[in-house]
């Protein structure tokens, strides 16, 4: 735990008593705060009671009398479409509104008890963050270093240990823990790509946006690893750069070839390369990386790679460390091979964009897809078809999708276990098998996790079968 500093004898609000809320209440705690823990469900509010927390209602008049600060879990809205009203209660009463990363950037390695001083990577970005965030603390792991990863995955970053000598920790960042942190000072920091998501809760694309850019404020990091496949990467580079040969910035892309500029890592047809003041640095084949398949998994790879080279890591070391990544669970991940056939899960897929990527990873693909159908449809995906040898539909929106996917072959399996085997029975030697949904998951699972095992018991049970 990291104990929460310059709050001594203050009193504190806490909104949202999840996991994180609960390890703030903790850390605040520990850091001789007093917290004040409210959240608007019961269920919630008897959990922490069960944890040994007393709840004080903040919805009441005059509840932040005496409060020096509120802090609110990512999930709760503080702006827009409307603030929470205890939100607003706070900010009525001129109380500065935090979260856990402000409260992390403010306690985390700060006396100079250091020979060599910790550092602090952000990842932030549409899609790839939890990819990337776990490909750099891999990478820093097998290179031997000490590192701890946390933020949208895995821990709260309060419940993080204490700084260790040399450690670099690792966060991933939402647009919504940038968009609040009143202190968010990484010492390199990562913007993966951008794709209009969570429109409404920052007013727009143009909030969204700058909710994510807050990471590379001015005196802000000391290296920015940025993607400049879409324009506002390009804008955020280019205004971050003193000139086009300086440094500070590492440019990079899956596709482009970005060989003018001070520091640049970039993905061609499947092989990764390092240009450095005009000088091409390094090459690394891609395409035996297991863990790592598809232009959009290159695209982690390039910003890992530019990341851990800032922190000093040698280009071999990082391929080693590039083909021992197993990928996280359900996203592009390999759960099985037969035949020639493989078996890929991506049940985090849940919308066009990331399924398309998916579609785009392999060349022929046997598709389980289906769900609950989001807004717009899939009509959008009909240009990226071209891999799909085969449709095997699921779930609410299966008869919906035939409709959508126009002439490509298709079958209504409803079920997962249907899918698979059918798939299973149908597939050729080098094709892939590939749960990429389009779609959420809550009209058969709780969520895409259980989808993703779903998918995984039954491809494993097939296997094991004979
Ligand atoms: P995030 O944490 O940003 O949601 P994940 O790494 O969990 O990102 O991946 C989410 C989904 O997007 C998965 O389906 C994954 O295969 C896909 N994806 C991963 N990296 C990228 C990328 N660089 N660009 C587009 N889609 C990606």
């Amino acid at each position: 735990m990291i104990p929460v500093r310059g709050l001594e004898g203050r009193k504190v609000a806490v909104l949202g008593l999840g996991r994180s809320g609960l390890a703030t209440a903790r850390a605040l705690e520990a850091g001789g705060a007093e917290p004040l823990l409210w959240d608007d469900s019961p269920e919630a509010r008897g959990k922490a009671e069960a944890q040994g927390f007393a709840i004080t209602d903040m919805t009441r008049e005059r509840a932040f009398e005496g409060v020096s600060l509120l802090v609110t879990s990512p999930g709760i809205p503080h702006l827009y479409p409307a603030p929470h009203p205890v939100i607003a209660r706070a900010v009525a009463a001129g109380v500065p509104v935090d979260n856990d990363i402000g409260l992390f950037f403010r306690s985390f390695a700060t006396p100079d008890s250091f020979d060599q001083m910790p550092r602090v990577v952000c990842v932030t970005g549409s899609n790839g963050k939890s990819t990337t965030t776990a490909l750099i603390h891999h990478i820093l792991g097998e290179a031997g270093r000490p590192t701890q990863m946390a933020g949208n995955i895995g821990r709260g970053v309060l419940d993080l240990d204490p700084a260790r000598d040399g450690e670099v920790v690792v966060l991933e960042l939402s647009s919504y823990q940038t968009d609040l942190a009143r202190a968010l000072t990484p010492d390199v920091a990562v913007f993966t790509n951008l794709s209009p998501d969570h429109l409404d809760r920052h007013g727009g694309m143009g909030g969204y946006f700058a909710a994510k850019r807050r990471l590379f404020a001015e005196g802000g990091p000391d290296r920015a690893v940025i993607g400049v496949d879409e324009p506002e990467g390009r804008h955020l580079a280019g205004q971050l750069s003193v000139a086009p040969e300086d440094d500070r910035v590492i440019r990079i892309s899956s596709g482009q070839k970005l060989d003018g500029f001070g520091w640049a890592v970039f993905a061609r047809k499947g092989f990764l390369a390092e240009w450095r003041k005009g000088r091409q640095m390094a090459s690394i084949d891609l395409r035996p990386m297991q863990g790592l398949p598809g232009a959009h998994n290159h695209q982690n790879a390039c910003a890992a790679y530019a990341a851990t080279r800032t922190l000093g890591l040698a280009p071999k070391q990082i391929e080693a460390a590039l083909s021992s990544f197993a990928g996280l669970p359900h996203r592009s991940q390999l759960v099985g091979e037969k035949g020639g056939v493989r078996f890929v899960n991506d049940s985090k897929a849940t919308n066009v964009d990331s399924a398309a990527k998916a579609l785009q990873a392999f060349p022929k693909v046997r598709w389980i897809a289906g769900g609950l159908g989001k807004d717009g449809g899939i009509a959008a995906l009909q240009p990226f078809l071209g891999s799909v040898v085969k449709a095997y539909l699921i779930g609410h929106s299966a008869r919906d999708f035939a409709l959508q996917i126009g002439t490509t072959d298709h079958e209504i399996c409803e079920t997962m276990e249907r899918a698979v085997a059918r798939a299973a029975e149908e597939a050729q030697a080098g094709e892939v098998v590939l749960l990429a949904p389009a779609a959420a998951s809550f009209d058969q699972y709780p969520n895409f996790e259980k989808r993703g095992e779903d998918f995984t018991e039954k491809v494993r049970a097939l296997l094991q079968g004979g």
